[in-house]
């Protein structure tokens, strides 16, 4: 008898099969099956990642195996490693060796915000902070916007709040600068990992460990993390409304804190209502700074004057608006500001 279409996550690939976790158990209880790709699948060339959720096929329950029928659309892929579905980023960085520095901290909360999944921010190594620094970044980062976590990997006990919010259903990746803790926190997060380096730390094994792919573990009933860290190198967005998206704390401004103006960049233009009197103001101004100069490098020899380029104000540079839109900006997103700010969700 044909077995009705099975869906499951990908949570691990081989050179030719993929362990598929099923989103429901088989008939005996199985959690997970071992699955080719069917030809037609590998012909298109479509790539299947960690993460993806797939439909199954010609599942043989005896024997743990099935085919892959078809990938589902993915959402949130994070590049590094290459993990679909993410929803979870947690970003890492050390409260010593080495010391935290706010604008890294900050490009790398930006990369985590541009994924779109929820970020998390933990500071590790928290037995060499002292109690003071780390009440003192705790408090730091909630100002940000975020609930943040203070742990050590050699005090056990100091990660059951990250294991309990990774045990949060959903998909979530480590990441941060090295050095900073992210692998010893992912080995004492997932007990596996431990018995698995020790069953190939054997001589001829060596090199497995070192090369195998991203796999993902279960903390708890539909709660994955990640074996390996994520991007270890910032990356930012290439515009400044995506910039600004990045900081939760421009995010949750009151409607009316809202600039007169819809393209306000937050740096001392008129009727500015968001100021500079916040923690991470400079480190706002600085990084799209530098995102506006790489913008124009980019942008100068081709489109000098056309939307999108940049022009020089006193020593800052700002994105240049084509003629239209400066119009509709200057005017028409004036009218809408004082529209919303009128009747928010009636007509006038
Ligand atoms: P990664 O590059 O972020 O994966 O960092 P690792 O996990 O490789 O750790 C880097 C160094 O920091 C290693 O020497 C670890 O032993 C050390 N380390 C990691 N976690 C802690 C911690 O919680 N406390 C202390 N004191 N050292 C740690
Ligand atoms: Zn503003």
């Amino acid at each position: 008898m044909a077995e009705p279409p099975r869906r499951g996550q990908v949570v691990a690939l081989l050179a030719n099969f993929c362990w598929v976790s099923l989103d429901q158990p088989g008939p005996a209880g199985q959690q997970r099956l071992l699955c080719t790709r069917r030809t037609r699948l590998a012909k298109s060339g479509q790539a299947i990642r960690v993460g993806d959720w797939v439909q199954l096929d010609g599942i043989d329950w005896a024997a743990g195996r099935a085919a892959v029928a078809a990938v589902e659309p993915s959402q949130r892929v994070l590049e590094r490693p290459p993990v679909a579905n993410v929803s979870r980023v947690v970003v890492v960085v050390a409260l010593a060796e080495p010391p935290i520095d706010p604008l890294q901290l900050t490009r790398f909360l930006i990369t985590a915000e541009q994924s779109g999944a929820a970020v998390d921010l933990v500071f590790s190594k928290a037995d060499l902070g002292g109690p003071v620094l780390v009440q003192q970044w705790l408090q730091r980062a909630l100002a940000w916007g975020y609930a943040a976590m203070a742990v050590s990997s050699r005090e056990p006990a100091s990660l059951e709040p990250l294991r309990q919010r990774l045990s949060q259903p959903g998909l979530a990746v480590l990441c941060g600068p090295s050095g900073v803790g992210k692998s010893s926190l992912i080995n004492a997060l997932i007990p596996a990992l431990e018995l698995r380096v020790a069953a190939v730390s054997g001589r001829l094994q060596r090199g497995r460990h070192t090369t195998r792919h991203v796999e993902l573990f279960a903390l708890a009933e539909g709660a994955l993390l990640a074996d390996t860290p994520g991007f270890n190198r910032p990356v930012l967005p290439a515009d400044p409304t995506a910039l600004m998206a990045c900081f939760p704390e421009l995010r949750t401004a009151p409607a009316d804190r809202r600039c007169q103006f819809g393209d306000c960049l937050h740096q001392g233009e008129p009727g500015c209502a968001v100021g500079s009197g916040w923690d991470r103001h400079s480190l706002y101004s600085q990084t799209l700074q530098e995102l506006l100069a790489a913008a124009q490098r980019f942008d100068a020899p081709a489109r000098t004057g056309s939307a999108g380029s940049l022009r020089q104000r006193g020593n800052r540079v700002e994105p240049r608006l084509a003629a239209q839109y400066r119009q509709q900006s200057r005017r028409g997103q004036r009218q809408q500001a004082d529209a919303e700010l009128n009747h928010p969700s009636q007509e006038g």
